[in-house]
């Protein structure tokens, strides 16, 4: 291991990372910043949130920049308004003792006649959200034709945002001979494209399983049907009465939903999605930040550039479309030396995901049982009466109302006190949790193995059958089926059973509690291929256009004879899961 003293760095910065606390350099520094100080090769470096990415560019940034000039010399780019004050203040700290360094911040949402102003009183480093930089780029107020060095940090993240227009119009209009430095946590195909346009014959470094944040992470995972999800997210908050986390949604809808419910239910938490104003977030990131809130449920997007490092919990609770998002989930725990958890909820046919997780991470994910009523309640417990005895006694101030107090309750025994006084603070748990079923099921394998409950409830009509006026010959298929109920219902977590396309028309299969949501969903004049979209509830007279049919659809066949007898349908059914 180097040191900071060995890398080339002048005496002023490293006076100011001692006083920052930096001791040793993590891992990307040691690779990345004697190469920037020794070197004009463009890199790019596989880097996760926490692992100390931004001194590697900005110390040896800020030592190179020519500060006789205020010129602009270095432009950063980055995916947040959050993220690019963090880097702009991680910038300024580092450089407190530089004389003439000057870094300006630039991002939509706030004025851009103030931004102007910043610089035009000259600045070396501008830090900016993509958008916002090349509105200013085209204003020709930042003048990029002869900066020095382009940094994209977490570039993954500015492409998933859609960024990708804006970064080619900034990349095209910057000279050739500048040095580019890309950080990004997941290498996307069109990361190695923006390599091949603008990067030259760059080198990769990869701080890979010496990061520290990841190393720190352990990884688990709940299985429950896919209804149960917000039950178990509850179980595992109960569960951990002191957790300090984020909980990651999948849509801002999801997260909405999630937040409100979970206040309702009396936990400390509270949203955080991007149909908040950028004055509503930053009450309720503050309010995260020093914990008056225990909870955060959030999108990825709107978690960005939270520079939080003593999470306790993930939670993913619904895993990202992109399984390579997960890392960068995970990676907001287990950060600065200390320990963090990692928890999906998962329904069973998920479980080939972790499989995929555990390929991606390189980690085992440990398998969690959904803990049951008791024993949440004789954690909760414990975790009272600890407090209890640990609680800091005020003497002075309740002095003078104990002769009251021990008057009041002088009938009672020892032991009739203690549960007294242990009820007060316990029945609405004892209560919430006196009949809760066991939510575990036995699914485990990749194959897609299906909860006992289910299996059971299959043959008592559990799902309702729609008829949908799409067929084969609209170019259907069940994957886009699939799609088009996910967009029209807005939800992932409806269970799919069967489904049959056939020529001109089609069956599906929803668990019968959503069958309200589904017919409503389709209400509202949805599109396929440019046909109205009808769907209902399936009948026999549905059967009845035979002309729809060739004869060996077989699927056609069952459904009418199943029909006539009842309703009942072959048992050996494979329900889609909705994807
Ligand atoms: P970053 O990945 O740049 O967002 O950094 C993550 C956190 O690690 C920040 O709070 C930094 O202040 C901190 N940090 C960066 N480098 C070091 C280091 N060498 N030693 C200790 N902490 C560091």
């Amino acid at each position: 291991m180097i040191l900071f003293e060995e890398m080339g760095l002048d005496a002023s910065l490293l006076k100011a990372v001692k006083e920052l606390g930096f001791e040793t350099p993590t891992p990307i520094q040691e690779k990345v910043i004697p190469r920037i100080l020794t070197d004009k090769v463009d890199l790019i470096a596989l880097a996760q949130t926490g692992t100390g990415k931004t001194a590697a560019f900005g110390l040896p940034l800020i030592q190179m920049a020519d500060t006789s000039v205020q010129d602009i010399q270095g432009l950063i780019l980055c995916p947040t308004r959050e993220l690019c004050m963090q880097i702009t203040n991680d910038l300024k700290t580092f450089s407190k003792f530089e004389k003439g360094f000057k870094v300006v911040p630039v991002y939509g949402g706030a004025s851009v006649e103030t931004q102007i102003k910043s610089i035009k009183k000259g600045a070396q480093i501008v830090v900016g959200t993509p958008g916002r930089m090349l509105d200013l780029i085209k204003r020709k107020v930042v003048k990029v034709g002869k900066i020095r060095w382009l940094v994209l940090d977490e570039a993954d993240e500015m492409l998933n945002m859609g960024f990708k227009e804006d970064l080619d119009a900034i990349l095209a209009g910057t000279p050739a001979d500048k040095q580019t430095l890309l950080f990004s946590a997941t290498m996307p195909k069109e990361i190695l494209r923006i390599a091949d346009n603008y990067m030259h014959q760059p080198d990769e470094i990869s701080a890979g399983k010496k990061n520290v944040g990841a190393e720190n992470v352990h990884h688990e995972y709940y299985v429950a049907q896919a209804k149960y999800r917000y039950e178990v997210l509850k179980r595992i908050a109960d569960m951990n009465p002191k957790i300090y986390g984020i909980v990651f949604c999948r849509t801002r809808r999801e997260t909405k939903e999630v937040a409100d419910k979970f206040m309702n239910d009396g936990y400390n938490a509270d949203a955080l999605h991007g149909d908040l104003s950028q004055s509503q977030r930053d009450y309720v990131m503050n309010r995260f930040r020093n914990k008056s809130l225990q909870m955060l449920v959030a999108t990825d997007v709107a978690a960005r550039g939270l520079d939080v490092n003593d999470l306790t919990h993930v939670i993913n609770y619904n895993l990202p479309d992109e399984l390579e998002a997960y890392i960068h989930r995970s990676g907001r725990t287990g950060r600065a030396g200390k320990s963090g958890i990692s928890i999906a909820i998962v329904h069973t046919r998920e479980t080939r995901k972790i499989r995929e997780l555990e390929k991606i991470t390189g980690k085992t994910f440990k398998r969690k049982p959904i803990p049951d009523g008791r024993e949440i309640c004789k954690k909760r417990l414990y975790t009272l009466v600890d407090k209890v005895e640990k609680v800091q006694l005020n003497e002075d101030q309740i002095g003078e109302f104990l002769p009251e107090i021990y008057k009041k309750l002088d009938w009672l025994s020892r032991e009739d006190l203690i549960k007294h006084f242990v009820s007060v603070e316990f029945n609405r748990f004892l209560s919430y949790y006196k009949n809760a079923p066991d939510l575990n099921v036995d699914a485990e394998s990749s194959s897609g193995g299906r909860e006992k409950g289910r299996r059971d409830k299959r043959g008592k009509q559990e799902f309702s059958r729609f008829f949908i006026n799409l067929g084969k010959l609209n170019k259907l298929n069940a994957s886009k089926l699939i799609g088009l109920i996910n967009d029209a219902t807005h939800t992932k977590d409806m269970e799919i059973g069967k489904i049959d396309i056939l020529k001109k028309f089609s069956f599906f299969e929803i668990e019968k509690h959503h069958e309200k949501d589904v017919l409503k969903a389709f209400e509202a004049g949805v599109k396929f291929e440019g046909v109205r979209v009808a769907v209902e509830i399936s009948k026999p007279d549905h059967a009845k256009d035979k002309g729809a049919y060739k004869k060996k659809e077989r699927p056609f066949k069952k459904y009418e004879r199943s029909e006539r007898k009842g309703g009942k349908k072959s048992g050996k059914k494979k329900p889609y899961r909705k994807r």
